[in-house]
């Protein structure tokens, strides 16, 4: 799932300036369960910023919706209505939901609660760790499941860096080296000969290199007369 944290209330507050009334809006899936921007969230930010602006003899009128996705169109719209008279809507969904809402809702402003982190997997209960970065051409099978581009803090793909000290990365002891968790893996499997192999160069298009990205399904078209329902 997509992970994010909610940035610190002074900066939240600067974006804010010169707004009278706004929307602090919710999203139902990633960050509701990574517990930085679901309905209960809505309401601890929106007590937040009403008390400190009592506080401070500010006029600031706050109101609170959660929608199920913040990137679904279906689900944006909801809060064109709630939105009405607002001087912004303060998103606690990813940055995939601040740009669509923005796209969706055209006339009035979203700015962002959040600070988006990475794709990730829980662990333990409030711990969230990267595991995926989206490259958009998956080279796992290679690595057994382990991703170097993701996990390994330079993103080689032929081996560990000369850092690598006892299972940890060079960058932090905490940190485990993913180049020695993927020899260990192969190890284990017994397929340490398929790491002779050198990988090529990879084509980084498919990601974040290529400019924004789009997937489109073959039968898309199909999709849209169905009504969705393919
Ligand atoms: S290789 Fe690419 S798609 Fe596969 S887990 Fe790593 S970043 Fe994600
Ligand atoms: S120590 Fe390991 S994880 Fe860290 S940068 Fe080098 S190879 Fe990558």
């Amino acid at each position: 799932m997509i992970v994010a944290e909610r940035k610190p209330l002074d900066e939240i507050e600067r974006e804010l300036e010169g707004c009278r009334k706004v929307l602090v809006a919710g999203c139902g899936t990633c960050v509701t369960v990574c517990m930085a921007g679901g309905e209960k969230e809505v309401g601890v930010l929106a007590s937040l910023l009403r008390l400190r602006a009592a506080m401070q003899g500010r006029e600031l009128e706050v109101l609170e919706a959660t929608i199920q996705r913040q990137c679904d169109r279906e689900y944006v719209e909801q809060l064109r209505q709630q939105a009405e008279g607002c001087d912004a809507i303060l998103s606690m969904g990813c940055g995939v939901g601040v740009n669509y809402s923005t796209e969706v809702l055209k006339t009035i402003r979203v700015l962002p609660a959040l600070n988006t982190r990475f794709y990730g997997a829980n662990l333990a209960e409030g711990v969230w760790s990267e595991r995926c970065a989206g490259c958009g051409e998956c080279i796992v099978a290679a690595t057994e499941g382990i991703c170097p581009i993701a996990r390994c803090s330079k993103s080689l793909l032929n081996g560990p860096c000369g850092g690598s000290q006892d299972g940890s990365c060079e960058v932090d002891a905490e940190v485990p080296c993913a180049w020695q968790q993927i020899y260990d893996r192969m190890a284990q499997l017994g397929r340490l000969d398929r790491l002779e192999e050198i990988t090529p160069p990879k084509d980084w298009s498919r990601g974040r290199d290529g400019g924004p990205g789009t997937a489109k399904r073959a039968d898309a078209a199909a999709i849209e007369t169905s009504g969705g329902q393919p």
